[in-house]
């Protein structure tokens, strides 16, 4: 089965409406799909019937930022009750503070030498309050200071450079505390990107597992087929289950719905259980 639990709309840093990218997962063979706005919920219903017209099995979710000593880690809640009111809140409170820091990104790319990126950057978001980094790179792209979004966040955006200002995001057990207080199951999202060591991936997977996370995101877009083999083996060692999803944002953005391998069959997937 053809299962692409990781995605975004324009309801955060997507290019497209919900509905569209409902539409973009099943015509690319995804049948069972979940889309997981960063700290939203606001896309799930429009998603959900557009899944329903389309034949796809439709999943609740969500990603939610958390700062983790000092790094920015993502967990994806899949399953979620959309209504539980613990979870709202609780995103409602991380996703504040975007607009101030998008100020102060713009400010620091101004010293930079770039005019007009706070502007420039909301023009791309559809949700002003949902303001993200990569509107800041459409924004860089789209005035040739980068050629592609990627060299956004190798020369801009990134720590030590130009427009990235920290930002404090939720604190890890209450984002995994949300999502399971929301009948959810929490999924620790392309831990590939995190740039940790071995030992301190350890130290954060003990402490996802005692906050009650329960799956490793081994097939996602920004793995190479050497981190699914990686982060494969790390899931099977320390018994956490695996999940699959290409974190589509947008056509030309990063990786396509329905071009990732599936999982290796030896791996426990996030959905053994789920009634498909
Ligand atoms: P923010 O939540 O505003 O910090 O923005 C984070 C978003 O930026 C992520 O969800 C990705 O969509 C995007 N992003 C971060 N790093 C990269 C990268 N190296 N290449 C492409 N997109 C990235
Ligand atoms: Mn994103
Ligand atoms: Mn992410
Ligand atoms: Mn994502």
């Amino acid at each position: 089965m053809n299962i692409d639990l990781h995605c975004h709309s324009n309801v955060s840093d997507g290019a497209l409406p919900p509905a569209e990218v409902a539409r973009r997962a099943a015509r690319s063979g995804v049948e069972v799909w979940a889309l997981t706005d960063h700290d939203q919920l606001a896309g799930l219903e429009q998603a959900r019937a557009a899944a329903r017209d389309a034949g796809m099995r439709f999943i609740d979710g969500v990603e939610i930022s958390v700062t983790w000593r000092g790094s920015t880690i993502h967990v994806v809640g899949l399953r979620i009750d959309p209504a539980d009111a613990v979870l709202a809140g609780g995103l409602a409170r991380v996703r504040g503070g975007r607009i101030e820091r998008a100020r102060r990104m713009a400010q620091e790319l101004k010293d930079a030498g770039i005019d007009g990126a706070f502007d420039g950057a909301l023009r791309h978001a559809e949700n002003p309050a949902m303001v993200s980094r990569t509107h800041f790179a459409r924004y860089l792209a789209e005035i040739g200071a980068v050629d592609e979004m990627k060299d956004a966040f190798r020369r801009y955006l990134v720590p030590g450079k130009p427009g990235y200002v920290p930002h404090q995001w939720a604190v890890l057990a209450d984002a995994v505390g949300w999502i399971r207080g929301a009948g959810g199951e929490a999924v620790l999202a392309h831990p590939g990107r995190y740039g940790l060591s071995a030992a301190v991936m350890d130290a954060l997977l003990a402490e996802f597992r005692a906050a009650g996370g329960e799956a490793i995101e081994v097939v996602t877009g920004s793995h190479s087929p050497e981190q699914y083999r990686h982060f494969g083996a790390l899931a099977m060692h320390q018994g956490f289950a695996a999940s699959r999803g290409s974190d589509f944002h947008g056509p030309q953005e990063g990786a396509e719905f329905g071009t990732l391998p599936p999982l290796d069959p030896a791996l426990r997937p996030v959905w053994r259980d789920w009634a498909l």
